[in-house]
């Protein structure tokens, strides 16, 4: 078979929605822009890659807690973090369309597409990117026109209420990330948990972002989950675990089966005023290389800031040394949806077989397969009772689909579309011998296995 992926957004989209994998958000109302629903087939790759992380990060991992905080925090928690005042995008409204852009995205494309180099929106302030935007005439990726409103921030928070008054006092905040909730649990979690310095809180949730820009499928979305660790170590040791945690982020993307030539390691080109040093894995997505994760040396101002905002002691004693100071801390965050994209993205490919058909197949690591296999009866009214018998004993084990209609050729198709990566067909040599065929999804080898063997084989090759 010969490989002949030319994988695009579109073609991830279509699949994703005939495969169950993921759906628009709302479809049946017309959808809602940059929300996107799992499928049953999706939901259980997300879950698959949530369960490789907090393996990783929470379960072998040294010193290491896991969290799970509310969404909606006290109101000052943004205050502290400095949300409420500064998190927010430069935005510009299109005159002629009234589709709205992110001016440093603009900035981005037109550099990428007329090979400009060295300009970075990041370091611009507002009047510089809006002179540049003008003298550069950079139109509209919507209805190719230039008329601009001048750039406004906008506010990446979404605001609610809680009970029933409009009073002010009452406004409360979707969290825009998780990190707030490891911090605020700082102290609860050293107390309880008896940890020493260095120690790790991890936590896997929703976060929230009032995104403008149109996303890219899932890489950008209002709602997004993110899995974030955050180190708490002594200021001598910052550098250290700094690029301890490089390293470590990437030898997790490698070990679920990301190709370690479609990532790269980007210093922020401008760091916050609170960071030390700031770097992000970037994925080589079919629209070009962008951020899938960020591991940032945030230095104690989290901590210090709710120490100042809440009253309360953040410091921690060292127990051997009687020394007293506030943490450091050491930050990695990943959006488990723009993994699952990069997981899907790498996983894609389109073979030209033999026989002159071309199969599409999600090479998906085994560990992060929603099926780890599924059962296929030859001829159905002679085999299916064994194989559902099969398929029901597997189940107790590992997530196993069962399919009796179509030829087992389309049957194989379906399940290399979804990423199954064993095919067990049941015919009559298991009724006369107790014997299968389990089919390879990438090689599409077969071998022959007695039936209660199967089991063992699909675990051990399956597992993380
Ligand atoms: P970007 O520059 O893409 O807006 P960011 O630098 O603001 O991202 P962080 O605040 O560092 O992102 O968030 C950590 C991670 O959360 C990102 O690396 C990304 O994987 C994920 N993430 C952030 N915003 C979104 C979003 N709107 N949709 C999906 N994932 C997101």
């Amino acid at each position: 078979m010969e490989d002949v992926t030319k994988l695009t957004m579109d073609k991830l989209v279509a699949l994703c929605k005939n495969r169950g994998i993921i759906f628009q958000g709302s479809e049946i109302y017309g959808g809602m822009g940059n929300t996107w629903d799992y499928g049953p087939v999706g939901v259980e790759i997300k879950n698959n890659i949530k369960k490789t992380w907090w393996k990783r990060f929470v379960q072998e991992s040294d010193n290491s807690f896991g969290v799970d905080a509310a969404i909606l925090m006290n109101p000052r928690v943004w205050d502290a973090s400095g949300h409420t005042t500064s998190f927010s995008d430069p935005k510009m409204d299109c005159r002629e369309c009234k589709t709205r852009h992110r001016a440093d995205n603009l900035i981005e494309n037109y550099c990428a597409h007329h090979h400009i180099e060295n300009i970075i929106p990041d370091k611009m302030t507002n009047e510089e990117m809006q002179n540049f935007i003008e003298k550069h005439k950079i139109a509209c990726p919507v209805c190719g026109k230039h008329n601009f409103t001048p750039i406004r921030q906008f506010k990446l928070m979404f605001e609610t209420r809680r009970g029933v008054t409009e009073d002010d006092t009452d406004k409360i905040y979707l969290r825009p990330e998780t990190a707030q909730g490891e911090f605020v649990n700082f102290l609860n979690v050293q107390r309880s948990m008896r940890a020493k310095v260095p120690f790790g809180i991890a936590q896997i949730g929703k976060a929230f972002r009032n995104e403008i820009t149109p996303g890219n499928f899932i890489f950008r979305t209002i709602e997004f989950e993110q899995m974030e660790h955050q180190l708490f170590c002594k200021e001598c040791d910052d550098d250290k675990f700094y690029n301890e945690y490089k390293q470590k982020a990437w030898d997790y993307l490698v070990s679920i089966g990301i190709d370690a030539d479609k990532l790269r390691f980007k210093d922020h080109d401008k760091l916050a005023h609170y960071a030390k040093n700031a770097c992000d894995i970037q994925f080589l997505f079919p629209f070009g290389f962008s951020e899938l994760n960020g591991i940032h040396n945030r230095t104690n101002y989290d901590l210090s800031r709710h120490q100042e905002f809440s009253g309360k002691n953040m410091q921690y004693l060292d127990p051997v040394t009687n020394e007293k100071y506030i943490p450091y801390v050491v930050e990695y965050s990943i959006g488990c949806d723009r993994l699952m994209l990069a997981v899907l993205c790498n996983a894609y490919r389109e073979e030209k077989l033999d026989d002159g058909e071309t199969r599409i197949v999600l090479a998906l690591s085994p560990v992060l397969a929603p099926y780890k296999a599924c059962v296929l009866p030859l001829v159905k009214k002679t085999h299916a009772e064994t194989a559902h018998n099969l398929q029901k004993e597997l189940s107790k084990y590992f997530m196993c689909d069962y399919d009796e209609s179509g030829s087992i050729g389309k049957r194989y198709r379906r399940e290399d579309e979804i990423g199954t990566p064993f095919a067990i067909t049941v015919d009559d040599e298991t009724l006369n011998n107790g014997t299968v065929t389990i089919r390879d999804r990438n090689t599409m080898e077969q071998i022959t296995l007695k039936i209660d063997q199967v089991k063992d084989y699909i675990l051990d090759k399956c597992k993380y």
